[in-house]
């Protein structure tokens, strides 16, 4: 399989260059040229497969540069830390059916993308003989999970910016008592804004950006989509195991596009009308949802809700499906991009059409939330964290009878607790894996927003060849 730039400005590459890129070096994203579609004979012949046997069958259709057995390995050891031998287990309430995403070592589903990324990583550094140093600045999710995802990994070090004491404290324990001699926790005086400015300015030293072999993890890497693919699939086996079922709807809390985004690849992979509707569901942040109900992609002040992992404006993972939408053009996606860039909106109106068969979407205010985590709780006796909440809503706001639908569950309650006591007035039940971690001995550097004495900061640290 080769990849592409949606702007069209680089030659096709293999799958492991497209990883090793990222952003493409054109400042688009990078694409497969095909998405393969599979029969029903195939389906149905993958019913049986376990999480990771099925990741081999659906990855490997879009990587042809890595041995087979060495990506078996990689995706074994990827979700062998997971807490659950099915991976990604389905919870049944009627109708609905909640995808647990969160049995990774962080409890959020971006280990499900970022434990096999920083396997991959090291698998090809190993081969190029290379070193990384990762550097990403995080609100609080992505970056205990990029952490988990490469902590001891041989070539790879790890620097992650945090606004000081504006994630929670939990999340900041994820992050800081992680103390591998590889991890590097940076507290800056400073907001999130702040952090990805810094990191931002890094990348653009495209000299130091050189000399210190800097590396991002951040979403729009295409491994992390095709990681993500794997589990729409994965329960859409489990649904049509009743084979009285016919097609499935997915609803999909949403902030960068990019979970969504493997939910429109998996849709395009799975037999011709088997995923029906991709419900996209935003919190009060809703860009996403004003796109697809009014064709208007416009900039708004990003508010702060209870899902702080979705409180983004401009989705980075976007232009992927605006380059299907402009019908694969990349003069036209650039082009918009460009516009976009320069005005902070974009008018699609006129693909309303189109827009509307591949999503429906609602924004879901905050006492929404709220609601829907007492009602779920008042009626299955079940605990939704507000990410999933987001989606649990905008899912019964689209729920059609004798069509199943599958409700992705992104992080586990007990990371958003205040939130949750304020909705049911009890704590969720803390897992295992954060018993203790407020106690637990923890490493972070305390610094200025200043990307200067971040530089030299990184310098002084990073591991070189
Ligand atoms: C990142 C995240 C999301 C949003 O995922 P996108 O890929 O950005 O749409 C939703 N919920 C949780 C808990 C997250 O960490």
């Amino acid at each position: 399989m080769q990849y592409l730039s949606t702007r069209g400005g680089i030659s096709p590459i293999p799958f492991t260059q497209a990883v090793m890129m990222g952003l493409a070096v054109d400042g688009g994203l990078l694409l497969p040229r095909t998405i393969p579609r599979i029969g029903s004979d195939t389906f149905n012949s993958w019913k049986n497969l376990t999480y990771q046997e099925l990741a081999f069958e659906v990855m490997s259709r879009f990587i042809d540069d890595i041995p087979d057995s060495d990506l078996r390995d990689l995706i074994n050891r990827s979700y062998a830390g997971f807490g659950v031998k099915e991976i990604t287990p389905l919870v049944h309430h009627g109708n609905l059916h909640i995808l647990e995403l969160f049995h990774g070592p962080t409890l959020a589903f971006k280990d499900i993308a970022l434990q096999f990324l920083g396997n991959l990583f090291e698998y090809l550094l190993e081969k190029k003989d290379g070193v990384m140093n990762i550097l990403g600045a995080t609100s609080g999710d992505t970056g205990s999970a990029a952490i988990y995802g490469v902590r001891g990994k041989n070539r790879i070090n790890i620097f992650i910016l945090h606004p000081y004491k504006r994630v929670s404290p939990i999340q900041e324990k994820q992050m800081t008592t992680v103390t591998d001699a590889n991890v590097f926790n940076i507290a800056i005086k400073g907001t999130f804004d702040d952090g990805q400015a810094i990191v931002k300015s890094i990348f653009n030293d495209i000299e130091f950006k050189t000399a210190q072999n800097l590396g991002a993890i951040n979403s729009i890497n295409w491994a992390r989509v095709l990681a993500q693919v794997v589990y729409y699939i994965y329960s859409g086996l489990h649904i049509m195991k009743d084979e009285k079922d016919r097609s499935f709807d997915f609803a999909i809390p949403t902030g960068n596009f990019g979970d969504i985004f493997a939910g429109y690849i998996a849709k395009q992979i799975l037999p011709e009308g088997m995923i029906r509707n991709l419900v996209l569901a935003t919190n009060a942040n809703d860009i996403l949802a004003r796109f697809i109900n009014n064709g208007d992609y416009s900039l708004g002040e990003v508010v702060v809700t209870s899902s702080p992992s979705m409180d983004i404006q401009a989705a980075s993972n976007f232009e992927r499906y605006l380059f299907y939408l402009l019908d694969k053009e990349p003069e036209r996606t650039k082009e918009a991009m460009v516009e976009f860039t320069r005005t902070g909106r974009l008018d699609l109106k006129g693909y309303q059409d189109q827009i509307r068969r591949d999503f429906v979407a609602k924004s879901v205010s905050e006492e929404e939330v709220l609601q829907t985590i007492a009602d779920f709780y008042a009626e299955h006796d079940y605990i939704l964290d507000p990410h999933t909440a987001v989606g649990v809503n905008a899912a019964l706001a689209c729920l059609q009878q004798n069509v199943p639908m599958i409700c992705l569950a992104t992080a586990h309650p007990a990371k958003f607790g205040s939130a949750v006591e304020k909705a049911i007035g009890r704590q969720p039940q803390v897992p295992e894996s954060l018993v203790g971690i407020m106690e637990k001995t923890s490493r972070c550097e305390l610094m200025d927003a200043d990307s200067k004495q971040i530089k030299a900061y990184i310098k002084a640290h990073a591991i070189s060849k």
